[in-house]
């Protein structure tokens, strides 16, 4: 935190923090793979790259260059060596000294945290798939809000979609746009294939542009199989032959149901599946190719 190692009971922030209260913060998820070579990080610079112009948009002024940010998640996880981790999460924010929304006189306060995130949407749903609902909160739109920035206050609405889903016994949203199409998971970009072609929603959907999508996409291509972005709508999702969601935490996650409507064979599909290995190969340092993607601390 700001500099200096904290053990995880005193990785405390002050009440008055801007970043509690109006979400005046940025943040990154980073994954650590085994590899043979021992823990590595997977797309650090890719990932602190987002993290620089994320604040860039919110105005929070980063007081170290990349390179040192880069050095110090790897520090982190070397610190945790003994402790079973694989999931980075950088966090730059507004700290304390004025109360209102104004932060333009906070100082930055930057943390890199490092913790166990396991399986994110759960073992059963990695190997059966995942329920998903379309939710009722529609994604904001780039007139609302800044979407190409990954702002805490920004997952808010991710958060009310989470939450809906899990109570509503799914596992993830599907969040629509504006125009009615589909844009993302809460925290999980979307695939889909329908007739041996695999398709994304565009960057202009309001997503984020994952690295994962990023990844999985120079996977595809690599094994001779082209990704096509376009605009795709609820339906369309409905009568996919696969459906999967990609991102840090989820990796490459097959979806099983959409609003109860079954997916295909209602089994992860053959596409999903070898870009599921494709995309781990990669990750765990077993395919050269990609083998640039890792860095090893
Ligand atoms: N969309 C949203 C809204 C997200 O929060 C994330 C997770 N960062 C993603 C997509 C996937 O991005 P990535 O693959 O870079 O983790």
């Amino acid at each position: 935190m700001d500099g200096t190692l904290v053990d995880y009971e005193n990785a405390n922030v002050h009440i008055m923090t801007h970043g509690l209260h109006y979400g005046g913060g940025v943040f990154e998820g980073i994954r650590i793979y085994e590899t043979e070579k021992g823990r590595a990080i997977f797309r650090l610079r890719d990932h602190m790259v987002r993290l620089y112009r994320s604040a860039k948009v919110l105005h929070l002024k980063i007081p170290y260059p990349l390179d040192e940010l880069c050095e110090a998640a790897k520090e982190t996880v070397r610190a945790n060596k003994d402790v079973k981790v694989d999931y980075i999460r950088p966090l730059v924010y507004y700290g304390t000294g004025t109360y209102g929304l104004n932060p333009i006189k906070l100082p930055t306060k930057v943390a890199i945290a490092v913790v166990y995130m396991g399986v994110y949407l759960g073992e059963e749903q990695m190997k059966h798939g995942a329920k998903l609902i379309t939710s009722s909160w529609e994604k904001p739109s780039n007139r609302a809000a800044a979407l190409a920035a990954k702002a805490c206050g920004n997952y808010l609405n991710s958060v009310m979609a989470r939450l809906e889903a899990v109570n509503r016994g799914a596992d993830e949203a599907l969040m629509l746009n504006s125009e009615g199409n589909v844009a993302e998971g809460t925290g999980e970009n979307i695939f889909m294939v329908r007739d041996g072609k695999l398709f994304t929603t565009p960057t202009s959907a309001g997503i984020l542009e994952g690295i994962t999508r990023d990844s999985v996409m120079q996977v595809a291509e690599d094994m001779g199989l082209k990704v096509i972005e376009k605009d795709i709508t609820r339906t369309e999702l409905y009568i996919a032959d696969e459906v999967f969601m990609t991102g840090t935490a989820a990796e490459v996650q097959p979806i099983h149901s959409i609003d109860d409507i079954v997916m295909g064979e209602g089994r992860p599909g053959p596409i999903t599946l070898k870009l599921q290995k494709g995309f781990s190969e990669a990750a765990n340092g077993r395919n050269p190719r990609f083998r640039h993607w890792l860095d090893v601390v």
